[in-house]
């Protein structure tokens, strides 16, 4: 395979531009909301990533929710206010891409397209992003194997785009005390085997307020090469995801101890 260390042995370095990297031997710290809300919420987290000096900004504007009647996002429109507030900021954008017909629309806007553990298997917008000169992140499905996520990684690599990164968000076990069991054993695999830059989801591989710190951390001390992670000015407000986003102050004492421990590495 393309993606596996036995073709290539140098690891990748996923160039965002503006001196952003997303590689080994940095750490990515990305933070931000669930779903991306409203004007007033995009500027605080863009001033809480200024602050904390995190250069990367997640949220959604396009949602898959289990629910059709839940909080679908804001669509482009919200992507458009956000670059434009985020861009003269300095920050990246982190965004999921649903579905192939988003990939032109948004590429404008976005410096991150990323494919949701719902879609980690669809093949055809794999394809697409495969074609696109932008960097991917691909989460791994929610009952995905490490084998079924390097493939997937696969589509996109062989098409042609090699800016691509892997997303270990906890998978579904038999376990209902956590939202979904974060597979820390993944990422020294995955690290293995691939060349990829590997960054983990707390937020989503556990599920709780309290505990995606810990989770964190433990994901640098697994090797990970970024964190990603849900944050809100008042996440008991959140649109979605609330019951697993950090409030600033939580944020900003995450984002440096995940410094400290990688420092520490
Ligand atoms: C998200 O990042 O908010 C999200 C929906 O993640 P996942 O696809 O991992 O569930
Ligand atoms: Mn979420």
């Amino acid at each position: 395979k393309l993606v596996s260390k036995k073709w290539k042995a140098k690891p990748t370095s996923v160039d965002l531009g503006d001196g952003i990297f997303i590689k080994e031997g940095e750490m990515a710290v990305i933070t931000g909301p669930c779903s991306i809300e409203t004007e007033e919420q995009i500027r605080a987290v863009v001033a809480h990533c200024v602050e904390n000096d995190i250069k990367m900004m997640r949220g959604g504007v396009f949602k898959p929710r289990s629910s059709p009647y839940a909080f679908r996002g804001l669509g482009l429109d919200g992507l458009k206010l956000w670059h434009q507030i985020a861009s003269e900021a300095g920050i990246k954008i982190v965004t999921e891409v649903m579905q192939t017909s988003q990939i032109e629309e948004m590429y404008p806007y976005v410096d991150v397209y990323q494919v949701g553990a719902r879609n980690s298997q669809n093949f055809n917008l794999l394809d697409e992003l495969g074609k696109v000169d932008k960097a991917v992140m691909i989460k791994r499905g929610i009952s995905g194997t490490i084998e079924e996520l390097l493939q997937s990684a696969e589509y996109v690599f062989s098409g042609g785009n090699e800016k691509l990164i892997l997303c270990e968000r906890g998978i579904r076990t038999y376990e209902r005390a956590s939202r979904n069991t974060l597979d820390l054993n993944a990422i020294p695999i995955l690290k293995a085997k691939s060349h990829l830059p590997v960054i983990v989801d707390p937020s989503h591989g556990i599920g709780i307020r309290a505990y995606v710190p810990q989770m964190a951390l433990a994901g640098v001390m697994s090797g990970a090469d970024g964190i990603i992670y849900e944050s809100h000015e008042v996440p008991e407000k959140a649109y979605s995801d609330g019951q697993q986003t950090l409030d600033f102050a939580q944020s900003a004492r995450l984002a440096s101890w995940i410094r400290e421990s990688f420092a520490m590495r």
